[in-house]
């Protein structure tokens, strides 16, 4: 049994000006596959499985058209040269855009459909804030996407979608996929499986999972900051009896839809001004302040000042910001060197639509640790100590403040760049609130533009009716 893997994996806003390069990717080819960690799971199976391509991103801005080109011509390349294969796993995202092309996860399955031919049977695994059109639908055999947010399910639900492939070149039995759509598209940060009503719904997947004929039940909540048309929750089914198939996935479509106005963000919301008053007025410490509008985890900028801005303006005290990413700033406090006093511009040093901050800071601390994904400078403005950094990264982890010699615990405030927090952060809160804060990734998506977004769609629109279509996969039409 001969299995080939592969993928691309990352998350885009298309609000997002800054167009990620080869770079921006952890790219991990051939034999190296073999050995990572990410793909260590599959020595558990009885199959050999042969390596590829898989590039990795955070989340940020469009994939620029020539990097994804390499990246598909680089993946079809090797796979082509282990033609014929047996199967086809996928590790995707799902929410990729690249420059100019819309759908470019149909592009890339389609292509490798293309490549192997109509009887090679092609699993793949999603992320559930991915985008799912008809055209993947139509290419693939199976898939299988995370039923938890923030996502503590990710080998699982890559486990799952390569269980099906092995179960099905083990039988015989070839499944096929069944999809409706729903016209809903609603932030993470509303949608977390640990809150209601996404628990809930959820919570019925495994259930549904042991449904005689079906192989996967899984729901996409989709990805909001992408205006593409295709950009939309869904419910998948993955299995052999169509028709039950189709019956679950708009009995799942329709409950989603109907609780369609319960959901909410999980923590205190408000605008920077008013997260600021709060954070400053708290009894209670750490106060955890997430800047949403510009989290780099969702395809944000990662460059605002806006949210340091406020706490000066506010004369906030014991307050960590990490952090910011400033590469003129970072280099600037490089050249200077430790204990120096500089005048310096931060934010927006990237996309010139975000706030900046003029101030005096002294220059505690730099770090080039090859453990960080940046150079990192740490300064002092009044009672605001600031991570600036000279490329786009989240602060999520304790890990990351640690290295720095920072403890969160201890500080009354501290400022990250995030929607809902991290699970390694989320416990330290006392309490999180999070900032309604302009950028790229706006968690009041009502007021992001639509041009080529699907209308109508909730919560875009509002004073519209739905019932949930079933539909197969063009696959699964054929074999009928
Ligand atoms: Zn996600």
């Amino acid at each position: 049994m001969r299995i080939a893997f592969g993928g691309i994996h990352t998350e885009c806003s298309t609000y997002n000006p800054v167009l990620n390069y080869a770079d921006d990717f952890r790219i991990v080819r051939g034999d190296e596959l073999t050995t990572n960690p990410y793909f260590a799971f599959l020595q558990d199976y009885p199959a050999e499985f042969l390596p590829t391509f898989h590039a990795r991103a955070i989340a940020g801005g469009p994939v620029a058209r020539m990097t994804y080109e390499d990246f598909k011509q680089d993946f079809l390349t090797r796979l082509a040269a282990y033609l014929p294969v047996d199967g086809v796993y996928l590790a995707m995202h799902g929410a990729v855009y690249v420059e100019g092309m819309e759908d470019a996860e149909g592009d890339w399955i389609s292509a490798t459909r293309e490549l192997v031919g109509p009887d090679c049977p092609i699993t793949v695994s999603y992320d559930l804030h991915g985008n799912v059109t008809q055209r993947i639908i139509d290419a693939i055999d199976m898939f299988s996407t995370y039923r938890t947010a923030p996502h503590i399910d990710v080998e699982e639900t890559m486990r799952r979608s390569v269980t099906m492939l092995v179960k099905s070149l083990q039988t015989g039995i070839k499944p096929g996929v069944v999809w409706a759509p729903i016209p809903v598209v609603l932030p993470g940060e509303r949608t977390s499986t640990e809150d209601e009503p996404a628990k809930s719904l959820y919570a019925r997947l495994p259930a549904i999972n042991e449904i005689e004929g079906i192989w996967d039940a899984s729901l996409m909540v989709g990805y909001v900051w992408a205006d593409e048309p295709r950009a939309t929750a869904a419910a998948i089914m993955t299995g052999t009896h169509a028709d039950v198939l189709a019956e679950q996935a708009a009995n799942l479509a329709l409950a989603y839809w109907q609780a369609r106005d319960e959901f909410r963000f999980g923590c205190a919301t408000g605008s920077i001004t008013e997260c600021v008053s709060m954070a400053i007025a708290s009894e209670t410490a750490p106060v955890i302040l997430a800047d949403s509008g510009d989290n780099p985890t969702g395809g944000g900028v990662g460059d605002r000042a806006d949210v340091l801005a406020e706490l000066i303006r506010q004369n906030a005290q014991d307050v960590i910001v990490a952090g910011i990413t400033d590469k003129p700033a970072t280099e600037a406090a490089f050249a200077a060197g430790e204990g120096a006093t500089l005048h310096l511009t931060v934010g927006a040093s990237l996309d010139p639509a975000g706030g900046k901050v003029q101030a005096e800071f002294v220059v505690k601390h730099l770090s080039d640790d090859a453990r960080s994904l940046a150079k990192q400078a740490l300064l002092q403005t009044g009672g605001i100590t600031l991570v600036v950094t000279d490329r786009r990264r989240p602060y999520h982890n304790l890990a990351d403040f640690a290295l720095l010699g920072l403890d969160p615990a201890a500080a009354k405030i501290v400022v990250v760049k995030s929607g809902y927090l991290s699970p390694e952060l989320a416990p330290l809160a006392n309490p999180n609130l999070m900032a309604l804060s302009e950028g790229v990734v706006d968690q009041y998506v009502e007021r992001l533009a639509r041009k080529r977004k699907l209308q109508p769609a909730y919560p875009f629109d509002t004073d519209f009716s739905f019932l949930p279509v079933s539909r197969l996969s063009a696959r699964f039409l054929a074999a009928k």
